[in-house]
């Protein structure tokens, strides 16, 4: 079968990753060679993998490895592989026509205003493209193992927006990837500036990375293997160094950071596997897609054979950001997705994985406050979804939230339930809260006077998952969690007694302004919210607050509309104002200014904004 040589576009949006690539990577330029490796990496892992079904794929040359050469003559560093190979088909759709998903999302991220660092091109699935970042022109000659000598492919770009195909005899199966280097890049021509490179980047890589020696600065026929070539989680812990773990997550995690914490870990009995288990310091590019896109991060192993990525399966939504692997002795090497789905021993592998990391973050949380916060920041809102997402474990993930409250200082979420309920007066039996768009809205309540008047504390909630989160929180240790803007208050006898009083003399004063306010209002009280402010709006127990309302019309959904309740400070002067204020559109203005200022404090959209400046004028004129 012979296929015609041919020159093809690149898909567009390949072509502009091309051009970012060799635009915006100029530190950072050796991560071509991790990325490469990698790749190499992954092919040998795949052809392994078939090979239990396939023994005949590994005829002739069992041993799979991964050689880096270079060629000062001809200015070439050569990465190659004798993993699985690719057809001419595979070559098309993975490095040239077909852009992946990831392709778009790495030019989203790039652009994206907080520019993403280049650096975390393999986090993209876009790796093999940062050959180009130090070559003019790239070779790739590749064979799929199963195919005969005759149908290699030879694959060439210089990366402008064409590439060539062309079918060539290739004895040996795999992948060479040929880089014609830049003229400036000859430091790479360099073995120990390769080597080093290597021990770097890609030293906890499985398979044996060869290189051959050297004499007089060139290549020689024999080769070394230079990197530790061994699967670091079936070593003991002992014999593992913190630099070990850290190499480690960078390969697996396409990072240049040193990953926040890790656990690893042996189980033995009846079911045997093995855990090693990352925190990264920041947030991956994908941890807010929140499961709509396939999830990568966790690698599972059975009997270090590689299987799949396998993050959907082994660990819950709300820890996407963990990245590892999981080596089982006892699963069939034959699984399939399928039947990895429904698979008891894997239902228990999975909650163990769960209960490491929720360890792991619970010793962050107890000893290392420093490392805690800085965990906290990147996944704390991502945490939270597990309030709703794994009812098992709600008391735990509850345990390690942390807020703003009105006994912190400034916005950090510093505040745990059990600090509060520790603090907490004997007898009050709720963690009371406010839930507003930000935290400059919820220290600056109104809905707050009466609990600081009172020395009761209230949790500040300011991020938008907060809301939701707390349809599923609604106790902790006993105690109810409830928002100070909605319901009743409870009140002591004595407050009672007053707000009744206050209730009573302010009758003709409530009617007054609901005639004023037509229906713009549900209904208007007398407030135990207020000491300082005129109004405030409340909630009843079901409604939603204001500024989610506002959310989540913007974001077009369809709410029912609802008439807010007001309730007013009858101590304030402006509202006694509006009860002995004889003219009547001038009355009228001062309750719609009760009502508006409520609104805006509250985070819900004011009906008519340019009436109500007109409103204001009016009465700072008169
Ligand atoms: P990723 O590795 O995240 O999929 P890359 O851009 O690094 O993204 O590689 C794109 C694809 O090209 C790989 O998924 C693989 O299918 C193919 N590929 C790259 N290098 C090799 C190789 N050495 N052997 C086999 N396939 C390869
Ligand atoms: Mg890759």
């Amino acid at each position: 079968m012979n296929a015609p040589a041919e020159t093809r576009k690149f898909e567009a949006e390949v072509a502009q990753v091309l051009h970012l690539v060799t635009h915006s990577l100029y530190s950072h330029k050796e991560i071509f060679l991790r990325e490469l490796i990698s790749n190499a990496s992954d092919a040998c892992d795949k052809l392994r993998f078939e090979s239990i079904a396939h023994p005949e794929l590994l005829a002739g040359d069992g041993e799979l490895h991964i050689d880096v050469n270079w060629d000062p003559a001809a200015r070439t560093v050569t990465v190659r592989d004798n993993g699985i190979g690719m057809s001419r088909e595979e070559v098309v759709a993975n490095i040239g026509t077909i852009a992946s998903s990831g392709t778009r999302r790495f030019l989203e991220a790039m652009s994206a205003e907080k520019k993403a660092d280049a650096r975390l091109i393999g986090q993209f699935g876009v790796g093999f493209y940062s050959a180009f970042v130090v070559a003019d022109r790239v070779t790739v000659l590749s064979r799929r193992a199963d195919l005969p000598a005759g149908e290699g492919v030879k694959w060439e770009s210089d990366g402008q927006g064409e590439y060539s195909l062309e079918q060539v005899e290739l004895p040996e199966r795999g992948t060479a990837v040929v880089l014609h280097l830049k003229a400036d890049e000859g430091e790479f021509l360099k073995r120990w500036q390769l080597r080093s490179l290597i021990t770097r980047y890609s030293d906890h890589v499985a398979f044996p990375i060869r290189m051959p020696e050297e004499k007089d600065d060139k290549p020689t026929d024999e080769f070394e293997t230079v990197n530790a070539a061994s699967a670091l989680w079936t070593k003991p812990k002992s014999e593992i160094s913190d630099e070990d773990y850290q190499s480690f997550y960078k390969s697996l995690g396409h990072d240049f950071n040193d990953a926040l914490a890790w656990t690893h870990n042996r189980v033995e009995g009846s079911q045997s596997f093995t855990t090693l288990l990352y925190i990264p310091a920041q947030p991956p590019f994908d941890l807010m897609m929140g499961g709509r896109d396939e999830r990568k991060g966790l690698k599972l192993y059975i009997k270090r054979v590689f299987i799949m990525d396998a993050a959907e399966e082994l660990l819950p939504n709300y820890l996407r950001f963990v990245r590892g692997v999981v080596d089982a002795d006892d699963l069939p090497l034959n699984v399939s997705r399928e039947i990895l789905q429904q698979n008891r021993q894997l239902e228990r592998i999975k909650a163990a994985c769960v209960k490491r990391v929720l360890d792991l973050i619970e010793k962050l949380a107890r000893d290392e406050p420093s490392r805690f916060a800085t965990f906290y920041k990147a996944f704390g809102n991502t945490l939270k979804e597990g309030i709703a997402e794994d009812h098992a474990n709600r008391a735990r993930i509850a345990k390690l939230l942390r807020f703003a409250s009105t006994k912190s200082e400034g916005a950090a979420p510093t505040v745990s339930l059990d600090d509060y309920i520790g603090r907490a007066a004997v007898g009050q039996d709720t963690i009371w809260y406010i839930t507003a768009d930000g935290y400059a809205a919820a220290a600056g309540s109104p809905q707050l006077e009466a609990f600081k008047a009172k020395d009761v504390e209230v949790l500040l909630m300011a991020d938008r998952i907060d809301e939701w989160m707390l349809g599923s929180l609604d106790e902790y240790e006993g105690k109810k969690l409830k928002n100070v803007a909605k319901g009743e208050l409870p009140l002591d006898e004595v407050d009672k007694a007053k707000q009744e009083e206050a209730a009573k003399v302010a009758e003709p004063l409530l009617k007054k302004l609901k005639e004023l306010l037509g229906d713009r209002v549900g209904d208007v009280k007398i407030s135990a919210r207020l000491t300082d402010s005129p109004s405030c709006l409340a909630l009843s127990d079901y409604e939603m607050a204001p500024h989610l309302a506002r959310l989540l019309r913007e974001a077009g959904q369809t709410l029912p509309e609802s008439r807010p309740t007001l309730e007013v400070n009858p101590a304030h002067a402006l509202v006694q104002r509006v009860g002995t204020e004889a003219d009547e559109a001038k009355a009228r203005d001062l309750a719609t200014l009760l009502l508006e200022q409520a609104e805006i404090a509250a985070g819900a959209p004011l009906p008519d904004p340019a009436a109500f400046v007109q409103r204001m004028n009016r009465l700072l004129l008169g």
